[in-house]
């Protein structure tokens, strides 16, 4: 699945099944959705920065779903809250994908046993990656995008684009043929 760099006579050039080449491209332009419900967003906020610098992977960070492939769960989520991460969720287009970052997206961390807390990102979105921490550093969420990237690296995309994939990632709250959240 991983395509070669060739060098022909009059340059480069790039061979492999068409399934790679459009991995090796979605893989090194991964957009992450800008958006935080607490104090893990500032480390995400720090994770764009010239220490970590995800730019060189091709990954930056966008202010619109519409735009984003990743959605990063950074803080605390409160009952409150899930219906609008939700929405800017289902706003994101396919092919998409949602990292919990920090105990509290992961399980509800410090507060779960809050009336008004989530007990964990999973319960109404797919999530793909989970990062450990109060909060995960930089570094761990970086590793987190590295994860994602290799995931997009395995997937047979246009068996998926086809509608012939079955993803191993169940949504919690399927919303096809449902009105969208307001
Ligand atoms: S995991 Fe820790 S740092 Fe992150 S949102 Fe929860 S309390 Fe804040």
């Amino acid at each position: 699945m991983t395509p070669t760099i060739e060098r022909g006579p009059e340059g480069g050039f790039a061979v492999g099944p068409i399934d790679g080449l459009l991995n090796l491209a979605r893989k090194h332009s991964l957009w992450y959705l800008l958006f935080g419900t607490a104090c893990c967003a500032i480390e995400l906020m720090q994770t764009g920065g010239p220490r970590t610098d995800t730019d060189r992977f091709g990954m930056v960070f966008r202010s619109t779903p519409r735009q984003a492939d990743v959605l990063v769960l950074a803080g605390t989520i409160s009952y409150k809250m899930a219906s609008r991460i939700r929405l800017l969720y289902d706003q994101m287009a396919e092919p998409k994908y949602v990292i919990a970052m920090g105990s509290c997206a992961n399980t509800g961390g410090l507060f779960q046993e809050s009336y008004a807390v989530v007990k964990g990102g999973d319960l109404f979105l797919p999530v793909d990656v989970y990062i450990p921490g109060c909060p995960p550093r930089p570094e761990s969420l970086c590793e987190g995008l590295m994860l994602i990237q290799q995931k997009i690296e395995r997937e047979p995309w246009l068996k998926k684009a086809w509608g012939k994939y079955k993803s191993d990632k169940p949504d919690p709250m399927p919303t096809e043929g449902c009105e969208p959240l307001r």
